[in-house]
């Protein structure tokens, strides 16, 4: 039991009797047993207990820690006999301990093998988040377990220690860092660290060893200075019971990381060297009869100016480097980190960062979510941030069933860098870094990301692609017939945003194809005055479907026309014994041209009441996919996405471009320019024409002409409904025997293919 005893007498002293039971049952279970070191196998059960004895974890997870290899590696040990034995609770831990390690065994067995053993890796690791939602305990002595694994994975195949310490700096590390347990994510990121990147690891080591008792020396003698001031002061030590100050040198994987992203050497990070300092208040004395809250808000205010109260001794005593003091204690890190940083010049001229925190602070910046149990009523604003995203993780287990999609949702939006921003009524938001308006909408509710038309930060108006900054209080502006805009994948960055989005496009194509579709067919047998309800019954319908498309689903019927794979006369043939006598080619019965009158624009909405207009480049018209450009002083012009001028806009004026959607207001027409294009051939223009009015449209306007390379351009002039009914006209033209394209002509000589 080495160091678990005195942990748990100092600790948890009535809890001995029933931990010291758990520790005789686990130690009778392994009893023979070595680990690949050669030690006794319940050495690392033990561990394991002494790390979460260690964070204040409670009785439960302690015994669960100890008993947690026994089911899995021990015949006639079941859940039920742990249940027996220590209660519901220490079986459930143990049983999410096993699953989960059950499938890594498995994992790692096929690792070898390729693709398989890694989506078991992923399952396994998918498994393990699911078990952890329905109790943090698991996830926790689960961070146990691999801590002391990485301690002996010395005596693992050198392999194998890659692919365990990538998972966990890929995985466990952030996960540690996500509940707050920085005591464990430090340890595991230096011990993959190590065995990741022997080589900068070694360096590292080496430079700093060679100059440890310099750097040793350097620090005690600032901590004793500063004892003795802070000792000194005249306020202090009438608030404080305890001054705890401690020297440390950054851990090698954070002074690593910060060289590369910062590109410093090594001289030139400042908290190489820093000192930390705890205070704890002395019990506050409050009039008798002063209720709870009253006295927990004094308590706080009081831990909060002891730490502003020694900032101020240490900023006289040492200079402060400009630029360098980060008050983490208004506005503490997403995962409730609290603390004050300061770097000062110390006597020797070393740059010294200085952190100061109260001890209720400090507990939950290194013990995190475990801090909960040790302090029950603490760091309520931490605590709904964590709520949050455990329920994150549960909405992401329920809309992504693939283990590695799962993987990487949680990577990218749970464990990456965070940025914290508030909703108008103070409610605080935690995103991925980098997070717009979009990634908020959709992270308050799907429903508001789908009729998001803009958003407003600090109070004023941002473009949707807006990258949001701790802080930030974020208000979107929704409209109830808004719908998404392909645009927003090109700067959402949260994966569920980003799946939403995309989810509504497939649908919407779908449906659009699915009308288009039926569409076709129904107009062909319209044509042919057939009646239509009749024939297009279900039943008819189905067998045209199996005979065709192989299917008995009429959709995917309406699919196939879509897209060309089969035709209307085809069908036609099928359902109606008439048209299966008649040639398959019979002339369009022709109808009185009824031109549609076009309607004037104006017709999308935006974010903004300002004025808008359609760009001339492009003409967009109702149905294409549209952004809006911020002009200086003309109000908005909009212009379809694919428009070569609003990429350009995009990339040079980001910050002018903004979300726009049509809305949803009576159809009107558009007029819309088209140019034919076709190897010239003899009757090439009258075939058109002749299709124009099959489709019962007059064009306002005809030009043709042969290149000088006999390529025939044939300009029309047409009015259209939108891009659905400008779809069904550009299929039909390139129906027309030798037509190799259908371009949309912008007023202005812009030309843009027509989306296809
Ligand atoms: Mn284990």
């Amino acid at each position: 039991m080495g160091e678990l005893r005195p942990l748990i007498a100092e600790r948890l002293p009535a809890e001995r009797a029933r931990i010291e039971r758990a520790y005789e049952f686990a130690r009778d279970a392994h009893e023979g047993v070595k680990r690949r070191s050669g030690e006794p196998y319940i050495t690392h059960p033990v561990a394991v207990a002494t790390i979460l004895a260690g964070l204040g974890m409670d009785t439960d997870s302690i015994m669960a820690g100890l008993l947690h290899d026994t089911v899995e590696d021990v015949d006639g040990v079941t859940f039920e006999v742990i249940e027996e034995h220590f209660g519901p609770d220490v079986r459930r831990i143990v049983e999410g301990e096993t699953k989960v390690s059950k499938l890594s065994k498995q994992g790692s067995q096929q690792a070898e093998v390729g693709d398989t053993g890694r989506d078991m890796q992923a399952e396994n690791l998918r498994q393990m988040l699911i078990a952890m939602t329905g109790d943090l305990r698991i996830i926790v002595v689960k961070l146990a377990d691999r801590l002391h694994n990485m301690r002996t994975l010395g005596s693992m195949k050198p392999e194998k220690q890659v692919r365990i310490a990538r998972e966990t700096m890929d995985i466990f590390a952030p996960l540690a860092h996500r509940l707050g347990i920085g005591q464990i994510k430090w340890e595991l990121e230096d011990l993959s660290f190590q065995y990741l990147q022997p080589d900068a690891y070694q360096y590292l080591q080496t430079r700093l060893r060679t100059r440890q008792e310099e750097r040793d020396a350097l620090i005690q003698g600032a901590v004793v200075q500063l004892r003795e001031a802070l000792e000194d002061d005249l306020e202090l030590p009438e608030w404080v019971s305890d001054i705890d100050i401690a020297g440390r040198s950054k851990h090698l994987w954070s002074i690593h990381n910060k060289m590369q992203k910062e590109g410093k050497a090594l001289e030139q990070i400042f908290d190489l060297l820093a000192i930390r300092v705890i205070l704890t208040p002395r019990e506050l004395t409050v009039p008798p009869g002063t209720d709870e809250k009253r006295r927990e808000r004094a308590e706080e205010t009081r831990e909060k100016r002891i730490c502003y109260h020694t900032v101020s001794i240490v900023h006289s005593m040492w200079t402060p480097l400009p630029g360098r003091f980060k008050d983490y204690i208004a506005v503490p890190k997403p995962n409730g980190y609290q603390s004050l940083h300061t770097t000062v010049i110390s006597q020797s001229g070393q740059p010294i960062e200085v952190q100061i925190r109260s001890r209720r602070m400090h507990e939950v910046a290194e013990y995190g979510v475990a801090a909960h149990w040790m302090y029950k009523q603490g760091g309520a604003l931490a605590q709904k941030d964590r709520e949050n995203w455990i329920s994150q993780l549960r909405e992401l287990q329920n809309e992504i069933n693939d283990a590695s999609d799962y993987l990487d949702a949680v990577k990218t939006d749970i464990l990456s860098q965070r940025v914290r921003v508030f909703t108008p009524k103070g409610l605080a938001i935690s995103l991925p870094a980098g997070s717009t308006p979009i990634d908020f909408a959709y992270h308050i509710h799907t429903r508001i990301g789908e009729t998001t038309v803009g958003a407003r930060v600090n109070g004023s108006i941002v473009p949707l692609s807006h990258k949001l900054d701790n802080g930030d209080m974020v208000e979107i502006v929704t409209s109830k017939n808004s719908k998404p805009s392909q645009g927003w994948l090109n700067f959402a960055v949260t994966r569920s945003a980003r799946s939403k989005i995309r989810h509504h496009f497939r649908q919407q194509e779908r449906e659009e194809a699915l009308q288009h579709g039926h569409d076709l067919l129904e107009r062909y047998l319209r044509k042919r005055q057939l009646p239509v309800r009749q024939l297009m019954r279900t039943k008819l319908l189905e067998e045209a479907t199996q005979k065709l498309v192989g299917t008995r689903n009429p959709d995917d019927l309406y699919l196939a026309l879509h897209a060309g794979k089969t035709t209307p006369s085809a069908v036609g043939r099928l359902l109606s014994p008439s048209l299966a006598q008649e040639q398959s080619n019979v002339p369009a019965r022709r109808g009185p041209a009824a031109p549609k009158a076009p309607a004037p624009g104006g017709v999308y909405v935006e974010g903004f009441t300002t004025t808008t207009k359609l760009a001339q480049c492009c003409n967009p018209i109702r149905g294409d996919q549209i952004m809006g450009y911020l002009t200086r002083g003309r109000g908005v012009s909009v212009h379809r996405i694919d428009c070569p001028n609003m990429i350009r806009l995009l990339k040079d004026e980001p910050e002018r471009c903004v979300a726009a959607s049509w809305d949803s207001g009576t159809p009107g027409g558009t007029i819309v320019d088209l140019d034919v294009v076709a190897p010239d051939r003899p009757g090439l223009l009258a075939d058109v024409l002749s299709v124009l009015a099959a489709e019962k449209r007059s064009p306002m306007k005809v030009e043709a002409g042969v290149g000088a390379d006999s390529t025939a351009h044939i300009y029309l002039r047409v009015a259209v409904t939108g891009n659905t009914d400008l779809e069904t006209l550009r299929a039909a033209i390139l129906r027309v025997s030798g037509i190799t394209d259908v371009l949309r002509t912008g007023k202005n000589g812009g030309r843009g293919r027509v989306s296809a």
